[in-house]
């Protein structure tokens, strides 16, 4: 794991004091990495008990998951453990816009900062897709839960960076064809989708980031 992570300094000036949440290795987890069975994100952010604040979203303290009974709102108070079970969509406003589901369960931990204000942190850990499992981007309807655009990547067979490339086609896909968006059922009309990485909204995803 240490090789994967690919710190600048030689092992063995860090071993000693590894830390995951240090400014040398936390930045290595900025996004999603994969190592051995497991998929690690650490994010800086602001946590506390009024909720998690990222500086470029806004708040994203709000986990959104689709079951039986339809769509089950989930806050998460700092030091909780939050688990969201293999198959079930689940989706962060403000940060991701899309409903994610994917074949492994995937873990949340909301670390505070030590003083009121500072920043913490927010890890996530998922499992690895092997096999012929996947990870899928979908959009439901928002006003009747119909399915509307469901795009699967085989990020067990073509490995987890197929993650990102199938994020940004999947969105690109699902913004460029307001059918895609319109519900065959009511005729609601989704607003866009978007990546997780705000560098990659164009002004519209910008606009429908701010949404929902
Ligand atoms: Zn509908």
């Amino acid at each position: 794991m240490f090789a994967n992570i690919e710190i600048k300094e030689p092992i063995e000036k860090v071993a000693d004091d590894w830390d995951y949440l240090s400014d040398r290795v936390i930045s290595r987890f900025a996004a999603f990495r994969a190592s051995g069975h497991n998929i690690f994100g650490l994010r800086r952010r602001v946590i506390s008990k009024c909720g998690t604040q990222d500086p470029k979203k806004g708040s994203v303290g709000t986990h959104l998951s689709l079951g039986p009974q339809g769509i089950v709102v989930g806050t998460q108070p700092p030091l909780s453990v939050r688990i969201t079970t293999a198959g079930t969509p689940h989706r962060v406003p403000h940060s991701f816009g899309y409903w994610h589901i994917n074949d492994k369960d995937e873990l949340y931990l909301q670390i505070p900062g030590t003083e009121e204000g500072e920043p913490g942190c927010a890890v996530v850990i998922m499992g690895l897709a092997k096999g012929k499992e996947t990870d899928s981007f979908a959009w439901y309807c928002e006003e009747c839960l119909t399915l509307l655009y469901d795009f699967v990547v085989e990020t067990g067979r073509d490995g987890f960076n197929e993650f990102w490339r199938g994020e940004r086609e999947a969105v690109r896909s699902y913004n460029s064809d307001v059918h895609k968006r319109t519900c065959p059922e009511c005729g609601h009309v989704n607003p866009m989708g978007y990546c997780w990485n705000t560098a990659k909204d164009s002004p519209d995803e910008s606009a429908a980031r701010k949404i929902w």
